[in-house]
């Protein structure tokens, strides 16, 4: 490899001290020394060659949060009551004080209140912060992949979807309970609530389902089961967040 296209690894220091081990993510090019514009003499700044061969990817895509939370972050979360003005400071909290934190978050509340607004903005957050890593699943989506990887045709495996949700920093589990709690929906609920406790990594999760008990709606616990909701009370510190569905508010008139 020509010097010129030379890559310099470079370890992390997270911002808790510790130091990770190299990656791709911290190579640094030695002709735009990462910042993507090679100066070329004679000629001005052009966009240099690394960037065309990694085709760069957006550090949100990475955290995997989906295209239609691209403009959600903290400055475009508009509370409606004190209920969500409360759930801004927590999760800005979270995301300014981590990893000095004690808990996650599980923010619950009706569809439509913002709360996977507020997931994505801390994901969004501590990635700009740099130095942690972080992920976003949509329960139900992770499933299904844990699924795909049982099939001999996908060249995935159950480990490789798995220990990434496992080992990252902060993970963003949307709309917990939502799947049907079959026995291996909650073994596998279980498996990575325990895991990321034992580890103790912080998790934020979403959920619709309420602790008390309305009408005849099921609670969190009848979704995912005493245990699982005994575990998260230590966890997380449950944020409920009221109010209307914004998009019904915002489109439907
Ligand atoms: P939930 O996860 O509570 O069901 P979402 O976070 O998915 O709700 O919000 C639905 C849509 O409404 C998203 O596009 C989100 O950006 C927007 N939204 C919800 N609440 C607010 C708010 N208070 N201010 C600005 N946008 C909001």
């Amino acid at each position: 490899m020509p010097r010129s296209q030379e890559k310099t690894k470079l370890s992390v220091v997270t911002n808790d001290g510790r130091q990770t081990p190299d990656t791709p993510d911290t190579e640094v090019c030695q002709k735009c020394f990462g910042s993507g514009m090679e100066i070329v003499p004679g000629k001005g700044a052009k966009q240099c060659d690394c960037q065309k061969q990694t085709g760069k990817v957006n550090p949100f895509e990475r955290v995997r949060v989906p295209r239609r939370y691209n403009g959600c972050h903290f400055n475009s979360y508009e509370p409606t009551n004190p209920s969500q003005t409360q759930a801004v400071r927590f999760a800005m909290n979270f995301t300014q004080e981590f990893p000095a934190v004690d808990q996650g978050l599980l923010l619950t509340g009706p569809v439509g209140v913002g709360k996977t607004h507020l997931a994505v903005s801390i994901l969004k957050g501590l990635t700009e912060r740099g130095g942690f890593s972080c992920l976003f699943y949509e329960f139900g989506s992770l499933l299904k992949e844990i699924q795909d990887s049982y099939n001999s045709f996908t060249h995935t495996s159950e480990l490789a979807v798995l220990s990434p949700v496992l080992n990252v920093d902060v993970l963003v589990l949307d709309e917990l309970g939502a799947s049907k709690p079959t026995d291996w929906v909650k073994d596998t609920m279980a498996h990575i609530i325990n895991t990321r406790y034992n580890d103790k990594k912080h998790t934020i999760f979403t959920t619709n389902y309420l602790d008390e008990r309305m009408g005849n709606e099921e609670t969190l616990e009848d979704r995912i089961g005493i245990r699982q909701r005994s575990r998260l009370y230590e966890m997380c510190k449950t944020i409920e967040i009221k109010g209307a569905d914004y998009r019904k508010s915002k489109y439907a008139r």
